[in-house]
């Protein structure tokens, strides 16, 4: 066996007696590899809600159809099949819940930039009629149902555009 890898096993034992067609290719080699991979993303039709992430605006959609407002933004309204319509909100909302993670996955170079513990919260944006899951900036012990909360953005520059905003405490 080769000492020039470390990650090599071999398993040529085998028994001679009996008659092995395999035998010659009893060696295995395991070897570790690392990938890593830049790509391309569309963001697709809901791209303007992260261009005005930018412009420090806060986009949802709204159906005219049923009346449901979509925060995070839909193209198209689940409920009824209509397409939506763009609307703004003023960013301000409720904590309805949260969770403290006590490690990162690391999803992306964003996410991995944060420093454990830190607050995933569901906000509940004035005029919208569902969750938005998204970090809040605040201590988890501060944290009360129905506190209310408002969008606050990043400068930049980050990994993922979602990560130009964040939560915090209004
Ligand atoms: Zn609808």
């Amino acid at each position: 066996m080769s000492d020039k890898v470390s990650s090599l096993i071999d398993i040529t034992e085998r028994d001679e007696s009996v008659d092995d067609m395999w035998g010659g290719f009893r060696q295995i080699e395991r070897i570790r590899l690392e990938l890593s991979q830049r790509y391309y993303y569309s963001l697709g039709r809901q791209s303007r809600f992260f261009i005005e992430l930018a412009n420090q605006r806060f986009f949802a959609s709204a159906c005219d159809g049923c009346e449901k407002v979509y925060a995070p933004p839909r193209p198209l309204c689940p409920a009824c099949l209509r397409p939506c319509d763009w609307r703004e909100l003023s960013g301000e909302g409720s904590l309805e819940t949260w969770s403290a993670l006590y490690f990162s996955p690391g999803t992306n170079a964003d996410v991995a930039a944060l420093e454990p513990p830190y607050v995933l919260a569901y906000a509940l944006l004035d005029g919208a009629d569902t969750l938005f899951p998204h970090l809040l900036r605040a201590e988890a012990a501060s944290l009360q149902r129905g506190m209310r909360l408002r969008v606050a953005y990043n400068e930049g520059p980050v990994s993922h555009p979602i990560h130009l905003m964040y939560f915090a405490p209004a």
